[in-house]
């Protein structure tokens, strides 16, 4: 069986706005095995950097505020850790990379010094072997050792970011969670950062938790995703699965509003209406504005977690058999 690496179970965490409270993760939970990559997909204000700095203990505190779960990472849970431990796992253990790197890259200090300087803060080598092996992360993500000595600025994007994956798998961490990596990069750009973290996850070893609004990014890396909507997952499935048989309203919308290369279609069908407010979610089954499915029940009654025979998870009423899905 395979081992478990993240289990995050009921995951809330709010925040604290002048309009109300906001849920920004709901009940969250889902697993990650050893080895395994998992896309957490959604659209803006699903939740899923807020997952993510939740794993991390970065919740803003205030207005931000974990209220409930639990997150275990190799049967420890993160939420009892005290401050000095959890900086022993950030950057040691668990490594993050950002959509824009210059979030974690000093403008200040030379590329080489800042990951020598990470590697040094976890593990006891001197300042030279520091220096050489942050030569040698640059070497591994495509940048020539005797680029070291330069700034963040004097690199283009698609360089910055290699230089936050060389940075982020310097201290050889079992997870890495990686957020939005290529989005703000070019298309071809992203392509060949996406076949990086593709080796070099397979050459660590790594666990990965990729999160992205891209299914395509998706197909090209994952073994799992979870699809996340108004804080909550509705689909847990492995990628084949889902790419197939997508089960829930919202994600078989997310699959109909990409152009496909199979299917010639006069336009594409993009998911009517928007993310509610967070501040305002719908009764019931949030998605319930904006699904074709929808009948009076799912305006009052919150739908449970399906588990189906081919092992996706769905929350949805119709798997319930509550609602007809119209065939
Ligand atoms: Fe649509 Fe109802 Fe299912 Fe929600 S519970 S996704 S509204 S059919």
């Amino acid at each position: 069986m395979s081992e478990t690496i993240l289990n995050i179970k009921s995951l809330k965490v709010e925040y604290n706005t002048q309009e109300g409270s906001v849920k920004a993760v709901d009940n969250l939970s889902f697993s990650l095995n050893k080895g395994e990559t998992l896309g957490l997909v959604g659209e803006t204000g699903a939740g899923k950097t807020t997952t993510a700095l939740s794993i991390m203990q970065l919740v803003p505190n205030p207005p931000g505020k974990i209220v409930d779960g639990e997150i275990y990472f190799n049967g420890i849970n993160l939420l009892n850790q005290k401050n000095d431990e959890m900086r022993k796992i950030r950057g040691n253990k668990i490594s993050m990379i950002f959509q824009d790197p210059m979030t974690s890259l000093n403008p200040v200090m030379t590329v080489g010094s800042q990951i020598a300087e990470t590697i040094m803060l976890h593990q006891k080598f001197s300042k030279k072997r520091a220096a050489e092996k942050a030569e040698e992360m640059l070497d591994l993500v495509g940048i020539p050792k005797n680029r070291a000595g330069e700034y963040p600025h004097q690199f283009s994007g698609g360089m910055r970011q290699r230089v936050g994956i060389a940075m982020a798998l310097s201290c050889n961490p079992e997870l890495l969670i990686s957020d939005e990596p290529t989005t703000a990069l070019d298309v071809t750009i992203q392509a060949q950062v996406l076949e990086l973290m593709k080796k070099l996850k397979e050459q660590f070893k790594t666990s990965m938790l990729l999160i992205t609004h891209d299914l395509g990014v998706v197909a090209e890396v994952c073994d799992k995703v979870a699809i996340m909507y108004a804080g909550k997952v509705v689909e847990f499935a492995d990628v084949h699965t889902l790419f197939t048989k997508p089960k829930h309203p919202y994600t078989k919308g997310l699959f109909n509003s990409i152009p496909s290369l199979d299917e010639e279609v006069d336009r594409l069908k993009p998911i009517k209406g928007t993310m509610p407010d967070p501040t305002n979610l719908p009764r019931g089954c949030s998605f319930h504005p904006r699904c074709p499915y929808a009948q009076e029940i799912c305006k009052v009654q919150e739908p449970d977690i399906t588990e189906l025979e081919d092992g996706t998870k769905v929350s949805c009423l119709i798997y319930q058999g509550l609602v007809s899905d119209g065939k």
